[in-house]
Order: C-alpha cells, then sequence, then structure tokens
C-alpha cells in the first residue's frame, strides 16, 4: 500500500530503527509505517544494508569453544516460530502482533474519543486512538517527541493534512489542534516518550487516571 503517502519516515528516525536503537513505542510506529509504506522499506532496507557492511568490516573477537559446541548443539533442536500476525482491518501486521492478535480493548477518554494503552513504560507510551469524524483531538499533553500515525481516517492540524499511513512527528516545541476529517472515525497510532515530562500540577494529577 503506497498510495497518497506523502508524509513519511525521518532519516534519523530510520537509522536509528534500523540499528535497533529506538525506544519500543517508537519502533512500533516505525514497523506499522514500514508495512504500509514501500518507500520506506526501501529506505529502511538501504540502512540496514549499510549496517551488514559494517558488520563485515568489523574486527572478530573469539568465542569460547564451550560457546560454540553449545551454539551448534542448539542447532538441532526443533524451531517452533510465533504465528505472524497479519493485517485486520485497519490494523497493520505490527500492531494486530503487538495485540497478541485480539481486537483492541477500548478506553474512552469522553466526547466519543476512545483510546487502547498497547504499551505503557519508562522508554514512553504506544497507544490506539479512535476520534470521531470532525472531532478535535482532546489536548493529551504531550511535551516530547510524538509518533502519530494514521490507520483509518484522516486529521488536519496547523501543520498539514494526514491520511492512512500519514504520520507526524511531533516534538515539544509544537502547538497544534489535530481535527479529525469529516466522512470517517480516525485511528491513530501514537507513540510518545513524554510520560515523565510533566511539570504542571493538573496533567501529573492526570497522568495515573489516562495513563498518558
Ligand atoms: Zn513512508
Amino acid at each position: 500500500m503506497t498510495t497518497g503517502i506523502t508524509h513519511h519516515i525521518p532519516e534519523n528516525l530510520i537509522i536509528a530503527y534500523a540499528s535497533g536503537a529506538l525506544p519500543r513505542p517508537f519502533a512500533l510506529v516505525v514497523a506499522a509505517h514500514v508495512s504500509m509504506c514501500d518507500e520506506c522499506r526501501a529506505r529502511l532496507t538501504a540502512q540496514e544494508t549499510a549496517g551488514g557492511a559494517i558488520l563485515d568490516t568489523a574486527e572478530t573477537s573469539a568465542i569460547s569453544d564451550d560457546l560454540r559446541a553449545r551454539v551448534l548443539q542448539a542447532l538441532d533442536d526443533p524451531i517452533v516460530l510465533p504465528e505472524r500476525k497479519t493485517r485486520r482491518g485497519p490494523y497493520p501486521g505490527p500492531v494486530m502482533e503487538a495485540l497478541k492478535g485480539q481486537p483492541p480493548r477500548w478506553k474512552s477518554l469522553g466526547l466519543g474519543t476512545r483510546q487502547c494503552i498497547i504499551e505503557h513504560g519508562r522508554a514512553g507510551s504506544v497507544r490506539l486512538l479512535s476520534i470521531p469524524a470532525g472531532q478535535a483531538v482532546p489536548d493529551h499533553g504531550h511535551n516530547g517527541l510524538e509518533l502519530t500515525l494514521v490507520l483509518q481516517g484522516a486529521f488536519k492540524d496547523e501543520t498539514g493534512y494526514f491520511g492512512p499511513g500519514d504520520l507526524e512527528v511531533a516534538d515539544s516545541d509544537l502547538e497544534h489542534t489535530p481535527v479529525a476529517d469529516e466522512g470517517e472515525t480516525c485511528i491513530c497510532l501514537a507513540a510518545t516518550d513524554a510520560s515523565l515530562r510533566f511539570n504542571t500540577l493538573v496533567p501529573r494529577l492526570l497522568q495515573p487516571l489516562f495513563r498518558i
């Protein structure tokens, strides 16, 4: 699926993802976009190839005979691969894997807006958001880096129009009010690393409530 995607993954995030340095919440958003976008999949492959070339030229270091023997032994063990989850409805394969194949368990945030927290921890959080057509996204107090990937419908804000597959990269400098486009419920996958960055009292009180 490539049609219509105009907002792609910035190069620094592609490089961080390829080298495995991206925190999990962001990595899930990148993986979901890559599964929807041929262009970014090609860019990722190029970065991974570069990483492979670096490994090829790296100095080798010796491992113990014991480790070598154990690895060779383990090769005889039968391999049970976990079943790969595939796209279901608006949810790409990586999201279905994060949901362990189950449909999202939505919780109301009021005014018809719902969220399903996929992961929430020290590295940040990643959630699905469902916003009724035509409605503004409630202020959810992001302060750090925020990645928002549209899975269904569209939203617009001061910076542009984001349809299915489009990725918005927002940092703490951006003040924006996303509004879901008319016509269809907007479902997004959103990741933030800002869970520890609340400075004012009220969001800090609300934080345990919404776990944002
Ligand atoms: Zn892309």
